[in-house]
């Protein structure tokens, strides 16, 4: 009788999605190791996910320490990366701050890289009255300067990563796998699929995004308090200026980001939509509009009529918006969730974190 275990498929390393954690994670583990062979696995098609909406910008903030240490930890991969890709998919671009001004000294808090923010010369202030129609503020309010941040294509980015990945014997990625349960058996982590079919590894990292609450760490993630909520970012459909700035409106939480590839403004908001999960029929509603108006009414407001359609998913959120990477239930498995609307700008550190808690068993 042949042994039917001989016909499962084995690597080193799973990596339960294909987003920009789940990319990521796979690329920095075959540039530690190239040797390794490693399995990529998504419920859908690549591509399928947060990443693929993600707006893309990285202004290096965190509201708490540990944040901010994710948030320049990122900054300084990036960086790597950079250097190593032909195109790495990140451009820098001007912003400016609308803070109330009994906030600004907690905005410089937030910054990860030590910037400070600088009041907003002639030319700046031309600047933004041309870019922004309207431009207005109340006197509690005042609009401040940083230096460049950084917008990134999120899913180009993944793509590439992954095709560097795939580009080396003994890696895959394996599409309509949806894991079901991630477990240790016969001394190895098996990884079981919702028509049961099943692959091993010796070790596995968990990042499923927004799908954090429905797959193998669902129980897990719910334990640290892990929720779901929907992302909205509209698009104000008219033609950014070439050097167009970025505008964040810093206490709103939301930001207007010259999308130049798309030909239009980028406008998140903070959706109010909690437990939105990612398999439920999402749609900017009446809500996030009426939301988006009033902001637009008191700042920008001649951006109003060009206020039409967007993007919408759903991301996981975590306490404090700090990512969760940690062991779960077995040392060779780690989830990597809690993009909490800031999944790409924070990936490179999870994906590290991750690596480090498998293979040097540390966290950065
Ligand atoms: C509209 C919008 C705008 C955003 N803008 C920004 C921004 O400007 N800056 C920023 O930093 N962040 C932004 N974000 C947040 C950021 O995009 C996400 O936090 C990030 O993309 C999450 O990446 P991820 O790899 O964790 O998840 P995803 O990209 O969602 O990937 C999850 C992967 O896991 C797989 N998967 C899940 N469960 C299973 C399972 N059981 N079995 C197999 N595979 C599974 C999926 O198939 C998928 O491949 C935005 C998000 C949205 C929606």
């Amino acid at each position: 009788m042949p042994d039917p275990n001989t016909a499962i498929p084995h690597y080193d390393l799973a990596v339960v999605g294909s987003g920009i954690v789940g990319a990521l994670t796979a690329h920095h583990a075959v540039r530690r190791n190239p040797g390794l062979r490693v399995l990529v696995l998504t419920h859908a098609s690549r591509g399928t996910g947060a990443t693929r909406l993600s707006a893309g910008f990285d202004t290096p903030t965190g509201h708490s320490a540990a944040q901010r240490a994710l948030a320049a930890r990122s900054t300084a991969l990036f960086a790597e990366l950079a250097a190593e890709l032909p195109d790495v998919q990140r451009e820098p671009v001007d912003t400016y701050w609308l803070v109330g001004r009994a906030t600004a000294a907690a905005l410089h808090t937030s910054m990860a890289d030590g910037g400070r923010t600088s009041a907003v010369d002639r030319d700046g202030r031309q600047l933004l009255t041309e870019t922004f129609p309207g431009l207005a503020h109340g006197d509690d309010e005042v609009v401040r300067a940083s230096a460049p941040m950084t917008v990134g294509r999120p899913q180009a980015l993944a793509d590439q990563l992954l095709d560097r990945v795939l580009s080396r014997p003994g890696s895959a990625l394996l599409e309509g796998f949806r894991v079901t349960a991630v477990r240790r058996a016969g001394g190895h982590i098996e990884l079981v699929a919702a028509d049961g079919s099943r692959v091993t590894a010796d070790k596995a990292v968990v990042a499923p995004g927004p799908w954090a609450l429905d797959g193998p760490v669902a129980r897990a993630a719910r334990d640290r308090g892990a929720r779901v909520k929907k992302v909205v970012a509209f698009h104000i459909m008219s033609p950014p200026p070439p050097h167009a700035p970025a505008l964040v409106f810093e206490d709103a939480d939301a930001f207007l980001l010259p999308h130049h590839p798309g030909g239009h403004w980028i406008f998140s908001v903070t959706s109010p939509d909690w437990d939105r999960g990612p398999d439920e029929p999402l749609a900017i509603d009446a809500r996030d509009r009426s939301l988006a108006r009033a902001l637009l009414e008191r700042h920008v407001p001649g951006f109003l009529p060009h206020l039409l359609g967007g993007r919408v998913f759903s991301d996981c959120f975590t306490p404090g918006h700090l990512p969760i990477v940690d062991t779960v239930d077995d040392d060779d498995v780690v989830m990597a969730i809690g993009g909490s609307g800031s999944g790409y700008r924070l990936a490179p550190a999870m994906a590290e974190d991750a690596l480090n808690l498998l293979y040097g068993g540390t966290r950065s």
